[in-house]
């Protein structure tokens, strides 16, 4: 039998070796949406890394998708100089991330799908703008990411979010989706189980800015796994409240379908770049206080367990 993978910017690892990992981070990010507070420094970005590697994390699940500043090739020779695996994104972002004139809104499904799948299989798009004018890089991607608006999916995300879930059934990666502040999980599940790709092989984002334990235990009953990823974001709600919702699913039994990130995805919130309160805070913050709250041995399944079993590449297919 052969070992479970997990696909890096650097190649395929044994899931084993992937360590203690934050999986909702973001490396590079560019969008009309954050005009100003944009990070595409490859310098400041190994010295962000470093602190991670140094706060006892040992991969990230970046999850900057395609047109939104990825950077693949970078990502290889960041990954390289600290040591830290990165588990990079295909996909599309909701429609909020696009002008209005970008090629996602007039490609066509089996050009959005097929520029997913050769990031997958061949190596992620340099150029992010992928057809037709692709320079492949020999970075592929290891997760596909998806969006949804705030309480609905427009028609233009669901066509999306249906290419994504049929690429993850063809590829054997998995999905994440992010919902907007914590909504429309479930329908979001209704549409990538339409295509066939079971809730299982879900990851959603940011279920935290809708701490509702009831809420995230019917979706985890449908065999999601969530991704907690607002550590360090006080303007939200104090850390204290999100130990306490980590520690009431954990008590539940849900922890090997809970895993936790910081989706840094502003300037303003990276050390590198003077700013807080760094991508470290995992590490250096967070996981200190849900050790002391729930014990090393659930954290462990939290930061190591779940990501391994999520981010596994299915079957023989890739
Ligand atoms: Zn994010």
């Amino acid at each position: 039998m052969s070992e479970t993978k997990i696909r890096t910017v650097l190649g395929d690892i044994d899931a084993a070796l992937l360590g203690r990992t934050d999986a909702h981070e973001h490396v590079f990010l560019s969008s009309p949406m954050l005009t100003g507070d944009e990070f595409q420094d490859v310098d400041k970005a190994i010295l962000e890394l470093r602190m991670v590697k140094q706060s006892g994390i040992d991969a990230l699940v970046d999850l900057t998708t395609i047109g939104l500043g990825r950077k693949p090739a970078a990502l290889a020779a960041v990954s390289r100089d600290t040591g830290v695996h990165i588990v990079a994104a295909t996909g599309y972002h909701r429609d909020a991330h696009y002008r209005a004139d970008h090629w996602i809104y007039t490609a066509t499904r089996d050009q959005l799908l097929d520029a997913v799948i050769t990031d997958i299989q061949t190596g992620m798009d340099a150029s992010d703008w992928a057809t037709p004018f692709r320079e492949t890089t020999s970075a592929r991607a290891g997760i596909i990411k998806a969006g949804a608006s705030y309480q609905r999916i427009t028609g233009t995300e669901q066509l999306r979010l249906e290419v994504c879930a049929e690429a993850a059934v063809r590829t054997g990666v998995p999905l994440a989706v992010h919902t907007e502040v914590g909504t429309a999980a479930d329908s979001i599940l209704d549409v990538v189980e339409s295509v066939g790709l079971p809730a299982s092989r879900v990851l959603l984002a940011h279920l935290d800015r809708n701490p509702d334990a009831d809420l995230h235990e019917q979706l985890i009953q449908r065999g999601a796994t969530l991704v907690y990823d607002t550590v360090g974001r006080i303007k939200y709600r104090p850390d204290s409240q999100l130990l306490d919702l980590c520690a009431e699913l954990v008590e539940r039994g849900h922890a090997s379908h809970l895993t936790l990130g910081t989706d840094v995805g502003r300037r303003g919130m990276l050390k590198a770049y003077g700013g807080g309160p760094g991508m470290d805070v995992l590490g250096r913050s967070f996981v200190p206080r849900l050790q002391q709250l729930i014990g090393a041995d659930c954290v462990s399944t939290l930061l190591v367990d779940t990501p391994r079993r999520f981010l596994s590449i299915e079957g023989a297919r890739q």
